[in-house]
């Protein structure tokens, strides 16, 4: 359970990812720590699963996704036990070291940017400078930092896009894209991390696909993504511009007979080149976390309590 929190906060030698792991589980097994979902389908499966709305909210997948972002408590559902409303309810004390080491590691890399040439970078990574700021685009939109370091964007600057779009702009080789996909664990230094990105990125992503239908369609319209020809023998295949040398493309393979349905997520094969691996992997999870507060937000089909 805790391997989730080894990725999040490396720099590129993978010391604070290391030590941050080590820092939790310690807390978590002196029981100063609490265990906290990390996103609303791990507090759905906590339920009772029976929309019996006694807690004034639809469904539970809804009531989840409200605890999810912090509008409802967990003890208002009055069929979860004491035990496990315990268990989920305490301080988020992980989340506050997360937060420090990941703002720490913000701070440094926007340091970092302070010290570099923007107009020469731009060139390299695909972006363009005016104005005393590079620009570029991520999933569509612009996203720019400036000479000291500050970002700005259009959409949201989360921690997902905001730390890797800075090492992209600090390290990215600027090799052009090949159009040739590999899976992450065909990346450099992948060892030991796949598993955790399967866990993390691909197999919550397929259950989003599995029940949530329109997730294709938002990830091409909402995200500037391009429904492209079917790779791999999957029946749909989506690529998405993350970042401009590290495109991903989504194949998702539908359920058929006996066999269930499967969902990959590729890299071109550059990508370890242009992104640091931390940076590649939180790139994944980040969309993987996306996806599921986009279909939350637009609603699954009414039979997903059953699943
Ligand atoms: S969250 Fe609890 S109270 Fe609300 S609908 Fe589900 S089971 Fe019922």
């Amino acid at each position: 359970m805790m391997r989730f929190y080894r990725c999040f906060w490396q720099d590129n030698t993978g010391q604070i990812l290391v030590r941050q792991f080590t820092e939790i589980e310690a807390q978590i097994k002196k029981g100063t720590c609490m265990p906290q979902p990390k996103n609303a389908m791990e507090i759905f499966q906590l339920l009772d699963k029976s929309n019996c709305r006694e807690c004034g909210v639809k469904t539970c997948l809804a009531f989840a996704g409200a605890v999810f972002k912090g509008q409802r408590k967990l003890d208002e559902c009055p069929k979860l036990d004491r035990e496990t409303i315990e268990r989920f309810s305490g301080e988020p004390e992980h989340q506050n070291i997360f937060k420090q080491n990941r703002d720490e590691y913000l701070k440094k890399l926007k340091n970092e940017i302070a010290n570099l040439d923007l107009a020469s970078a731009a060139k390299r990574v695909g972006a363009w400078f005016s104005g005393g700021k590079l620009t570029l685009k991520v999933l569509g939109k612009d996203f720019s930092v400036d000479t000291k370091g500050n970002l700005s964007s259009d959409i949201h600057i989360h921690p997902w896009v905001a730390i890797p779009f800075l090492n992209y702009v600090l390290y990215c080789k600027g090799l052009p894209v090949s159009g040739n996909w590999v899976s992450f664990r065909e990346l450099k230094d992948r060892k030991e991390r796949y598993p955790l990105f399967r866990r993390r990125c691909e197999e919550p992503m397929k259950r989003v696909a599995d029940i949530y239908t329109n997730l294709f369609d938002d990830m091409v319209h909402i995200l500037s993504g391009k429904q492209v020809e079917k790779q791999f023998e999957s029946d749909i295949s989506v690529v998405l511009h993350t970042l401009p040398k590290v495109p991903i493309m989504v194949c998702y393979w539908s359920p058929e007979d006996d066999f269930e349905s499967s969902l990959n997520v590729f890299f071109d094969e550059t990508a370890d080149e242009n992104l640091d691996i931390g940076s590649v992997f939180t790139l994944g999870v980040g969309l993987t976390q996306m996806f599921e507060k986009i279909a939350l937000r637009h609603g699954f089909p009414e039979d997903v309590s059953s699943q």
